[in-house]
Order: structure tokens, then sequence, then C-alpha cells
């Protein structure tokens, strides 16, 4: 039997042919394919104005600067998230302010944002951990209330939708990463949609050296810009990937479908919310019954290794790793992040995946339960 993986991205003969069509032209950095796939995902985003970039960090980061956040500011955000999250926060010289997250969605609980806001706190980065997305309605409630931006760090999310709109289509900023492992790929990159067109512009320049050219051929500078272009090798990928969105969406729902079908919880661990309309699945994740188990979560994931499965773990609890606890976060902090991060892991779910590889996924956790059972 072949390994199976937690994830892998699926790539057709098209975009392989046109990835080469690209390096054949003789321009392979930004240029016509990059802003093909911008207003490619304009459309996909209500027509909103998109700008593409060399990674969903960058945009982040881009988003931070945009909104004027810095040094004495406070960002709003989950502990239970890449640490890109947080990571752009401390990058912009900004302090991440976090919430704990609901254990049933394993999201920023919203319930306790408005207690986390001081006269510092300039912005809410809500996470849609595994695709499932936070309420929209009542963060921008709380946003509006409060005069507070939002920074949607939907890396996860793209696909996903809120009441029928897509993730993108509506609200503050919204940032997509489109690395390897997300539900929409171009190697690594991302893309940053825009609350106003007026932003395009300064949003160009802190993507590359802060240059403006003028029509008369010469050049000025006046704000720090970083490097974070995309390449057009990578916009053919991502160009490659857009007319598949709602069949991976489709495919991989259907997956999750077979894990809540085959999957059985009298043996003790967690699932995730059962959503088939809004969520995009980017991951199936549970969270493993360890005090009915006689061996850790790194034991399980290399037993189910053995069996040629691949699983993850997204993520554990961020605010205690050291350049968090460094600004005063310590174990106890966030119960529920902590408890959730301890126990989480992510099954296989890719758009190649098969009904009878979730069976197989099955069969191997309900045997390596059973054999550690205490
Ligand atoms: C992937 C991811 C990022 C960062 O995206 P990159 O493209 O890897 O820089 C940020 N936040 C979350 C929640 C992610 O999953």
């Amino acid at each position: 039997m072949s390994f199976l993986p937690f994830t892998r991205p699926t790539i057709d003969e098209a975009t392989i042919q046109s990835v080469a069509e690209v390096l054949r032209s003789g321009w392979i950095t930004t240029g016509p394919k990059c802003r093909e796939f911008e207003a490619a995902l304009s459309q996909h985003c209500g027509g909103r104005t998109v700008r593409a970039f060399s990674s969903g960090t960058a945009t982040l980061e881009v988003a931070l600067r945009l909104a004027d956040i810095g040094p004495g500011d406070e960002v709003i955000t989950t502990p239970l998230s890449w640490v890109a999250t947080a990571n752009v926060i401390l990058t912009v010289g900004a302090r991440p302010a976090f919430v704990d997250i609901d254990p049933l969605t394993r999201n920023i609980d919203l319930s306790k944002v408005e207690a986390a806001i001081t006269p510092r706190t300039k912005a809410i980065m809500p996470v849609d951990l595994a695709g499932l997305p936070v309420d929209r309605d009542r963060l921008y409630a709380i946003a509006q209330q409060h005069g507070l931006r939002v920074i949607e760090d939907a890396a996860q999310s793209f696909g996903a939708n809120w009441k029928g709109k897509p993730i993108g289509s509506f609200g503050d900023f919204v940032s997509f990463s489109f690395h390897a492992n997300k539900n929409l790929t171009t190697g690594e990159g991302g893309a940053l949609v825009l609350p106003d067109a007026n932003l395009a512009p300064l949003t160009e320049q802190l993507r590359l050296q802060g240059v403006v050219r003028h029509p008369d051929g010469e050049m000025s500078v006046d704000v720090v810009g970083g490097k974070s272009n995309l390449t057009d090798i990578a916009a053919a990928i991502g160009l490659g990937q857009l007319p598949h969105l709602a069949a991976f969406t489709a495919q991989r729902r259907a997956l999750a479908r077979a894990y809540f079908d085959s999957l059985d919880p009298t043996l003790g661990y967690t699932l995730p919310v059962a959503d088939f309309t809004q969520s995009n699945w980017h991951m199936f994740q549970i969270l493993l019954p360890l005090e009915r188990m006689s061996i850790s979560r790194g034991e399980f994931i290399a037993r189910m290794k053995e069996r040629e499965i691949g699983v993850g773990v997204h993520y554990p609890a961020m605010h205690l790793f050291n350049i968090f606890r460094q600004i005063g976060y310590r174990e106890g902090d966030f119960p529920q992040a902590e408890a959730v991060g301890r126990r989480i892991v992510s099954l296989p779910l890719f758009p190649a995946m098969t009904l009878q590889d979730v069976s197989r996924v099955c069969t191997a956790i309900s045997a390596v339960l059973k054999e550690t059972q205490r």
C-alpha cells in the first residue's frame, strides 16, 4: 500500500503546460500572468481589488502596515493558528492580544473578544481554522461598535463562504495564502483583498521596495517597502488551479462527509463541526482522547505512519512558544486553546483522495486506539 500523506496538491497537465510557457516566454517574474491572476481573484472576490504576493505572511504584514498598525498598538487574535498569524503582529512592532478559542469551532471565541479590547486595540485578526468561517456577522458587529479594523487571516478559507458570500467578497482586509498545502496553491504565494481600491498604489509600493515609477521614466521612493511580489511562474499555477476550485471544495466536502460516516466516536475522540455548506474543509481535524490512551500524540502519529498514513498537527497553542512567553504569556492563559492544541491531529484530506482512502484511515485509527486503550 502506498503512503497516504495528510495533504497533496492537485496540479493538472494544462497547468504544467502553462508554467512551461511562462518559462519559455522570457518573462518569469511579476508580469502579465500576475495581472491576469489578480483579475481572476478579483472576480472570485465579487470585483473587489486584489493584489498578489509571494506569501500569505507578506499579505498579512502589508495589511497591518496599510491599517497603520505599529508600536504601541494591540491586535486581537487567536492562539490556535499557524505562528505566522501572530508573528506578523510582532514584525510591525505591535502586540498580539490573544483571546481563547471556542472549543467547538476551534476559532477565536467572539464572546471573549470585547473583554480583551483596550485603548490600544487597533484591529482584530480572526483565523478560519481548517476553513470553518468565523461568524462574520458577529465579528463585524464587534469591530464596528469599537471602531476596530479587521484583517481576516483567511489563509485556510479560500473557497469557503459566509451565508453564501465567498470569503474575500466582503469585509475589511482579507488575506489568503497559496502555500503548497492550501486549498488553492501557487507553490508559495498569497493575495490581499483591499477594502478600498484607492489603497492599491500604496499596496504595490509596500510589495516592492516602496518604488513608484513615473510616466517620464523617473522613480521615487517615499515609503519603506519590502520585496514580496509574486512571480509569473507562480501566477500561472494559480490560474491553472482556479477553474478547479469548486470541484476541489466539493470533493473535500464529500471526503469530510465520509469521515463522519466512517469514524466511530465511541472510541472517545472529538469530531469537528459538521458544516457542509460554508467550510471549504481545508483540514479534517479530530481531538485525540489522550486520557483514554496509553500512548502520546507523537506515538499515535508514529503508529499511523507505520500503517502508511500521514497525520499532521495544526497547531499547538502558540502563546506557549518562547517568543510569546517573552512578552508575558504563560501556560494556563488560554485553557481551551491549550487543551485543543495538545489533542488535535489532522487526518489526510485532499481532492485526489478517494472514499476508500477515508475507510483506510478510519480502520487504522480504530486499530491504533483499540490496541492502546487503557
Ligand atoms: C498558511 C497560513 C499562513 C501563512 O501563509 P504563508 O503563505 O505560508 O506565508 C498564515 N495564517 C494561517 C492561518 C495559515 O494557515
